[in-house]
């Protein structure tokens, strides 16, 4: 330290991104945030993202993968390519200038959130009303699922074979569904219960009709006039629904938070918020020195298993088709080097501190809502087991792109060490080679019905992942 230098740079401190913001860059944080909000109420299952990614993606000059490589197309740089998994997941990439073995820049996030997926034979009749059955999807907390307006998406299969898609609930004039509670005159006893007991698996049945059809020969007559209905709308019988993926999800549209206005509320901002900025950020960073990569899987929530998840060769997939297309040898060998020298962001939340539940956070390594986008430099539980643990070398890289662009970000856990734990696509990226680091919108009760992120936190989000892929 010299004489004059001040000590109060001997201090870090974590400043509110909104501080700094002037009025241009504040109507940037307004439009981009509109425009998310907009495709997240369009994009409330991982199919809606997913065909709502790809229209996008086509309507900026991405052209199919897997056709691509049915027809041999060579791929040369600057072309733009997505591959369809399952209509599920989805990757998208931007042929850079170097040689794709030197290493790619890749944004990888989830587009699957917590929800009531609906049993295979969910529809009931009881005391005159029918009900849908469900069986969650991923960490819920079952008391906040009753009581709010749900909607149903999904697809169904038809016996013709046609693939019907489901959406009701969202419109305004559409009907809406609803899980009932006990009012609180009579729920002296489930009131001292436990809050992780009061509410069942079982219980989460949704209330879908209560008007009987008139019928003299079938006796659920509630739940004759609701196949009916489905079947005037969908032209679907009984049996037809096993043939089926539905979800529950909130029927709630992302709506501004705070007289402010300087949140956004939505269901979904899990993982949706950091995906839409990877896949925006990719599209607005055209030709890049590196080849860029934008990995949007599914069924993170159930711990990325399956086709569609992290942990599924679909990764290495189109990063070996890719170096096929582009004349770069396409061996194991090659297609590892590639691996090992790519840098992934792992687009995911995290969890901010919140003044209502200051005892389950470290409020010195919480993040803020407002305090920028979040990194993590590792996950898991107790004693960072199941962590992706990125090093201080890649940390650094991150860090100091971020200040050179000013972009205000932050670090932070999830929470106090051994209040619990989480993990997210990362992990499965570093198993493959791939140098990650965990970085996101931190939100305000993530997995509800309803979380809240900060708009300048979901901006700083996007800015971080272009100035990332646009990386030399
Ligand atoms: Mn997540
Ligand atoms: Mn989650």
């Amino acid at each position: 330290m010299t004489e004059n230098s001040n000590f109060n740079d001997l201090f870090y401190q974590k400043k509110n991104a909104w501080e700094s913001v002037d009025e241009t860059e504040s109507n940037d944080i307004n439009l981009y945030c509109s425009s998310y909000a907009e495709f997240l109420d369009n994009s409330k299952t991982e199919r809606e993202f997913t065909a709502n990614a790809i229209a996008y993606l086509e309507e900026n000059g991405f052209i199919s993968l897997g056709n691509a490589f049915e027809a041999g197309q060579k791929l040369h740089q600057g072309d733009k390519v997505y591959y369809n998994a399952g209509n599920k997941a989805l990757a998208a990439a931007v042929i850079g200038k170097a040689e794709m073995r030197k290493g790619m820049n890749m944004v990888g996030s989830h587009i699957d959130s917590p929800r009531l997926d609906l049993k295979p034979l969910p529809l009931y009749e009881d005391n005159e009303l029918a009900f849908l059955k469900t069986h969650y999807y991923g960490g819920i907390r079952k008391y906040q699922w009753p009581s709010i307006p749900l909607a149903l998406h999904g697809v169904i299969i038809r016996a013709d074979g046609v693939k019907i898609n489901v959406n009701i609930g969202e419109d305004a004039d559409d009907p809406v569904f609803v899980i009932t509670d006990l009012l609180p005159h009579l729920a002296q006893k489930q009131n001292d219960k436990k809050l992780g007991e009061a509410f069942e698996g079982e219980d989460m049945n949704v209330l879908i009709g209560s008007v009987p059809m008139e019928n003299d020969d079938i006796k659920q007559k509630v739940k004759l006039r609701v196949l009916n209905l489905l079947n005037n709308k969908y032209k679907v019988t009984e049996k037809d629904l096993i043939n089926a993926e539905l979800e529950i999800v909130p029927a709630l549209k992302a709506r501004d938070v705070g007289l402010d206005r300087g949140l956004l509320g939505a269901y979904g901002h899990d993982d949706r918020v950091c995906s839409y900025a990877a896949l925006k950020a990719m599209v607005e960073s055209g030709i890049t020195e590196k080849t860029t990569l934008c990995f949007l899987s599914d069924k993170e929530e159930i711990g990325s298993v399956g086709k569609t998840g992290a942990q599924s060769d679909l990764l290495e997939f189109v990063v070996s088709i890719l170096m096929n297309l582009t004349n770069e040898k396409s061996s194991d060998l090659n297609v590892k080097e590639c691996l090992f020298n790519s840098v992934m962001l792992s687009g995911d939340v995290n969890a901010a501190f919140d003044p209502a539940f200051k005892n389950v956070y470290d409020k010195s390594n919480s993040v803020f809502l407002g305090k920028g986008v979040g990194i993590a430099k590792y996950t898991g539980s107790r004693g960072k087991s199941g962590a992706n643990d990125a090093s201080a070398e890649l940390l650094s890289s991150i860090t100091s792109m971020l200040d050179e662009k000013e972009i205000t970000w932050q670090i932070g856990e999830l929470g106090k060490v051994d209040a619990g734990g989480g993990g997210t696509i990362a992990k499965f990226a570093s198993m493959i080679g791939i140098d990650v680091i965990d970085i996101g919108v931190p939100l305000l009760g993530m997995h509800s019905p309803y979380e809240i992120a900060s708009k300048i936190d979901i901006y700083m989000c996007y800015k971080a992942f272009k100035a990332f892929y646009q990386t030399v």
